[in-house]
Order: structure tokens, then sequence, then C-alpha cells
């Protein structure tokens, strides 16, 4: 298990990442605490369920490859 969270920041290519805990990219402000997870895929599908104005929400490539799409 490990705690996500989600960047608020919006990336240059429009998405907004969820990042596992020991993600160099672990975002360290401006990020929404997920919870804790077996896996990116429920992290994300919170995420998703929480801002589902924020149409572009994605796994992190470094952390979160088996749920990045973009
Ligand atoms: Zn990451």
């Amino acid at each position: 298990m490990a705690s996500y969270r989600l960047n608020l920041n919006q990336q240059s290519n429009g998405d907004y990442e969820v990042h596992k805990d020991d993600c160099d990219y672990y975002p360290k402000q401006n990020y929404d605490e997920l919870g804790t997870f077996s896996s990116c895929t429920p992290a994300v599908d919170e995420a998703k369920r929480k801002y589902p104005f924020l149409n572009r929400i994605n796994g992190c490539y470094w952390c979160s490859l088996s749920c990045h799409t973009t």
C-alpha cells in the first residue's frame, strides 16, 4: 500500500498527475491527499471522482506508469 497525491498544478501537456509517495515528483504543495491505495488504478479513480471537472487526470509516468495514458 502507498499513499497517493494529486498534483493540482496542471502539467504543460494539460494533465493533472497522480503520484505515489516514493516518487521524485511527489507534490509538496498545491496537491490533494487522495489516500492509501494498493495501486495507482484506484488512486486515479478516486482523483477522478473528487475532481470530475478536471477532465485530464493521469498517472505519473515515473511512479504510476501503468496508469499513464498520454
Ligand atoms: Zn510520480
